[in-house]
């Protein structure tokens, strides 16, 4: 073990991370930011980005984290490939175990994500991206515009992207594999009585249709009470079955919610119940997953551990 105890160690290399590192680099802070196994995030998987405030013209999701790493590493921040794989934080300073390794730190600020949970039905990974398949209507529901579109799942997440495409999409297939939406009331009921979405009830998809063009064509998806199967003529597929929370090595001792998210204190939204641990982004945020609001969380957490490491000794 090394007996360097960092100021500051990051945990992820998506928005909030590197948003992290540019206010606590640019803070003189000297932060290490250790990358796990998809650098840049989610938003590396998008192609455009056109909601990110400052690119009138839109940007490349892949670009976008690439400029926020070399904005981070301009002001001197570290990058190292490791997954943490447990913590001790019960005394100071706080350790990361990554393996036979650990690192010891000040304040540690975790922005390890979410991934979105997938069907894992054929087809579905070869066109995922720009090819058709995706996890954000938000992100990519304006390339569909007059198309026709089918939303797996049948939660809040899938009724409100539902709903979301229904401005671009000449139609939306919401397809759902029991009868009965899981989403509030509210939701659900706008989603059943909207004219431009059709509910695919009682249905699984099967394939994604589209592998050799390179593009979606089709949702082969099969009525899980007749066993009858079909094509859904579709050119884009929004899977919005739920999202795993990246939280495993650190939970506990942090705290989570029954989805498995980090629950902050109260009041805020990136204190936890360790002094000087903090989180931000998809890790704790299952409502909003947007690269700015992630964004956002990265810089509070950065100032939260500027501010604890000049009140206990930076
Ligand atoms: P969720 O509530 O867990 O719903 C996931 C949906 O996907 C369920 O309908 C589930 O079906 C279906 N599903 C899961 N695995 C599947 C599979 N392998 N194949 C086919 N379908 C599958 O997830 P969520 O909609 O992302 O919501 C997560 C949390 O965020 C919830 O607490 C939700 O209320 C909240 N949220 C709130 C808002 C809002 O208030 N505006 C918006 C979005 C999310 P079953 O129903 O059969 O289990």
């Amino acid at each position: 073990m090394s007996n360097t105890v960092e100021n500051v160690v990051i945990i992820g290399t998506g928005c909030a991370g590197l948003t992290a590192a540019i206010y606590s680099a640019r803070a003189s802070l000297n932060p290490l930011v250790l990358e796990g196994p998809l650098p840049g995030g989610q938003l590396t998987t998008t192609s455009e980005v056109e909601n990110f405030p400052g690119f009138p013209e839109g940007v490349d999701g892949f670009q976008l984290t690439q400029n926020m790493r070399e904005q981070a590493t301009k002001f001197g921040t570290r990058f190292e490939q490791a997954l943490v794989t447990s913590v001790d934080f019960s005394s100071m300073p706080r350790k990361l175990v990554l393996g036979e390794r650990t690192i010891l730190a000040k304040t540690v600020i975790i922005a390890t994500g979410a991934s979105p949970r997938m069907t894992g039905i054929p087809g579905e990974k070869e066109l995922y991206g720009g090819k058709g398949v995706t996890t954000c209507a938000t992100c990519d529901g304006a390339f569909y515009r007059k198309m026709e579109v089918a939303v797996l799942g049948g939660g809040d997440s899938a009724a409100e992207e539902a709903l979301f495409l229904t401005r671009f999409a000449s139609k939306v297939y919401l397809v759902h594999r029991r009868d009965e939406l899981r989403a509030s009331k509210i939701m659900a009921d706008r989603a059943i009585n909207h004219e431009k979405i059709e509910m695919v009830w009682d249905t699984i998809p099967v394939e994604v249709v589209g592998v050799p063009e390179g593009s979606v064509s089709g949702l082969k998806v099969k009525n899980v009470k007749t066993g009858a199967e079909s094509v859904l003529p579709v050119k884009g597929i929004f899977v919005a079955i739920g999202h795993i929370p990246n939280t495993g090595p650190f939970a506990p001792p942090l705290e989570v919610d029954e989805g498995g998210y980090f629950k902050p204190q109260p009041g805020s939204q990136v204190l936890t119940n360790i002094p000087g641990v903090y989180v931000a982004g998809d890790c704790s945020d299952h409502i909003y997953r947007q690269a700015i609001t992630a964004a956002g969380m990265g810089c509070q957490a950065a100032i939260e551990a500027e501010r604890w490491l000049a009140e206990h000794g930076g």
